[in-house]
């Protein structure tokens, strides 16, 4: 029944892909159709692109940088660098696609492509646990970064929200919402770097204890880590691995 009612919707709704738009073959069960075949080749192309840090291919680098790693988060997965240029890459029209109604397609396929190292994120960190005399394992969640009241209504979804959903069906780890937006804050965009940090100071809280869970913390575009770093310092989890889609080491002049 859910899968006859998916396929309705596919017809209602033919699938685009999520880099140019094309129409594609209707498949509801194929995570491979939200790209065709050659924004496909330009994505894999994307993640390929090197960390400068660990010389790993960001898709399975796990560095943080320096602002969140203060505020304790230890491993920080993410699948290629993004630029705010018209049309300048397929991550950037991946994530601005999951604004739009095509969205579940593309979510559940950048869910599989999380889902490989955030679980090498979670073995790792497991086997840190145990060499330092943890027997148990912790449990896994999965949280999100809540977008503001303006930007929900501006696009009708909270896609980290969503993005946090699609990662855990994927995975299989709880999706537990641990924080709320109290406050807006003007929009991030006109901000520098500091005035960023500044601007989110308080406008996240926690509304579940999370003091005993391995806490996935998803977001869809990573700027500079302002919005990361608060929540991290707010959640006071056992452990916060970082997730995101895309993430822009640009710097914010203003
Ligand atoms: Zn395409
Ligand atoms: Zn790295």
């Amino acid at each position: 029944m859910k899968f006859l009612g998916k396929l309705v919707g596919e017809l209602l709704f033919p699938p685009r892909c999520a880099g140019c738009g094309k129409l594609m073959h209707p498949d509801p069960t194929s995570a491979e159709q939200a790209l065709c075949a050659s924004c496909r080749k330009l994505w894999e192309r994307e993640l390929r692109c090197q960390c400068p840090t660990c010389f790993l291919e960001y898709c399975t680098c796990r560095c943080v940088p320096s602002s969140m790693k203060k505020q304790g988060i230890e491993q920080y997965v993410k699948l290629a660098p993004y630029s705010d240029e018209e049309n300048a890459t397929v991550t950037r029209r991946i994530v601005l696609g999951i604004k739009d109604h095509t969205r579940m397609r593309t979510l559940r396929f950048l869910a599989a492509e999380l889902a490989v190292t955030v679980e090498a994120a979670i073995a790792s960190s497991e086997r840190v646990r145990q060499k330092n005399g943890c027997k148990e394992s912790l449990e896994t969640v999965v949280a999100y970064l809540p977008r503001s009241k303006r930007g929900v209504r501006r696009t009708g979804v909270d896609q980290a929200r969503e993005l946090a959903r699609a990662l855990a069906a994927e995975t299989g780890y709880r999706f537990v919402p641990l924080l709320k937006r109290v406050r807006d804050g003007v929009p991030q965009k006109s901000l520098s770097r500091s005035e960023r940090a500044m601007n989110l100071r308080g406008a996240f809280e926690r509304v579940a204890d999370a003091a005993n869970y391995r806490v996935l913390l998803v977001d869809d575009v990573v700027t500079t880590g302002a919005g990361m770093s608060q929540c991290a310092r707010v959640l006071q989890a056992a452990e916060i691995i970082a997730v995101s889609v895309a993430f822009t080491e640009k710097k914010h002049t203003k």
